[in-house]
């Protein structure tokens, strides 16, 4: 909106969320007064890991595991290292067989290849068209070195939930550890580790609204798993390094008020998102939904325009005080096209042309009808210049927008 006092609005929530004033309460005290290290044996020391396993018992509760079932990390990144890594070299491992699917994140398939570097083999399964892994598929890739199997349970581009406990139950029967990187599905989906037959899930406190810089690896009790990092033998022996307590206590908070909320904060984002995804490929000519139709979190919104740079399109969105992405947050910067775009079957120009938008609770109405305002303009002042573009000028109607 023009004018002095822009408005600003945040629609991507996959990259990251801001702290809850309850959160940023609840870890206050940690940084400030009780800031002991929760390894040492006096008072400050005591109260520190009191609050750590305090917050460690919080967050086995929303997961239903048991306490010593988690270990704390840095974030997502660091736990799905943990349990991709950790399990494949358990005892010093250099060989073994492990499954994935090609549009995970790239803290897993960056671990993944560093594994087949060392002589591991991997299989990277498809995905069909609209972002879907096929149970039968993981089954059929199974082997007898098969030493791990990780699908993510949400995608953070398109957003699409995939069958976990149908793939948990294919591992569980074949006595192969199942991981799941849950970094954009808590808050959003149900998540109940026994149920879904999950060894070993990830999650990142910065996705609902929590601080950055701590994760948890969900460990099921007698997973073989080995450290990545190695020091003073905090965690269990898991995971040294000194306790983020403050980061600890601020997730286990922000963990609970996500699992508290999930129904009322759900509602409310899929009728917004649902708009969305009725009303851009009606107003927007050439417009198109990427990923599922319905098994895609309530969040997410995924388009893509013919003739436009994804780019362009985030930065002269930007201009209009609305925060979107291209591509995945973490991958933004690199000139690559997003590899989960291309693994739907989008061409680069297709792909280079998308849009990601992710609400969260505190979007309202208002903001989507000014998006939905806005972005008709955009597009079509993109269109004008766009090298891509040999029908220009275009209007909506034109070209027949479909939603795939
Ligand atoms: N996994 C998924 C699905 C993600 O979306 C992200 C971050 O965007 C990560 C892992 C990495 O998490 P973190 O930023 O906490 O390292």
């Amino acid at each position: 909106m023009p004018g002095s006092q822009q408005r600003r609005i945040y629609f991507d929530h996959s990259a990251t969320t801001h702290v809850l004033p309850e959160v940023y309460e609840a870890m206050t005290p940690y940084f400030l007064q009780r800031f002991g290290n929760a390894s040492t044996l006096h008072s400050f020391g005591r109260e520190a890991k009191a609050a750590l396993e305090d917050s460690r018992k919080r967050i086995a509760a929303v997961l239903n595991c048991e306490a010593q079932e988690i270990v704390f990390t840095s974030g997502g990144t660091e736990a799905d290292n943990l349990a991709i890594k950790g399990v494949a070299m358990y005892k010093g491992k250099t060989k073994g067989h492990l499954i994935a699917t090609n549009i995970e994140h790239h803290a897993v398939l960056e671990p993944f290849d560093w594994l087949k570097r060392l002589g591991f083999e991997t299989t990277i399964l498809p995905v069909s068209s609209d972002g879907l892994v096929d149970p039968a598929e993981v089954e059929r890739a199974v082997r007898n070195d098969t030493v791990l199997i990780s699908v993510m349970m949400a995608n953070n581009e398109i957003g699409t939930v995939q069958p976990v406990r149908e793939i948990g139950k294919i591992a569980s029967s074949h006595g192969i550890p199942f991981h799941t990187d849950a970094v954009q599905a808590l808050g959003k989906l149900p998540i109940d580790v026994k149920a879904d037959n999950i060894d070993l899930l990830s999650i990142s406190a910065h996705k609902f609204h929590g601080p950055k810089g701590v994760g948890v690896l969900y460990v099921r009790r007698g997973t073989k798993i080995e450290p990545i990092l190695h020091g003073g033998g905090q965690e269990r022996g898991l995971r040294s390094s000194t306790e983020n307590v403050p980061g600890a206590v601020g997730m286990a908070r922000a963990a609970e008020i996500a699992k508290r909320d999930m129904e009322k904060t759900c509602a409310m984002m899929k009728a917004l998102r649902d708009k969305m995804l009725k009303q851009v490929p009606e107003t927007v000519a050439r417009s198109y939904v990427n990923g599922h139709a319905t098994k895609r979190l309530v969040n997410n919104a995924h388009f893509r325009f013919d003739f436009i740079e994804g780019e362009g399109l985030v930065l002269q969105l930007d201009f209009k005080g609305i925060a979107t992405s291209t591509g995945s947050a973490c991958s933004t910067g690199a000139l690559e096209p997003s590899h989960v775009l291309l693994a739907l079957g989008l061409t680069h120009e297709q792909a280079h042309g998308s849009l990601r938008i992710t609400l969260g609770r505190e979007n309202t109405e208002e903001e989507v009808d000014y998006f939905l305002q806005v972005l008709p303009e955009v597009v079509s002042k993109l269109r004008q210049i766009s090298p891509f573009n040999e029908q220009r000028p275009m209007g909506p109607g034109d070209g027949g927008a479909c939603v795939q």
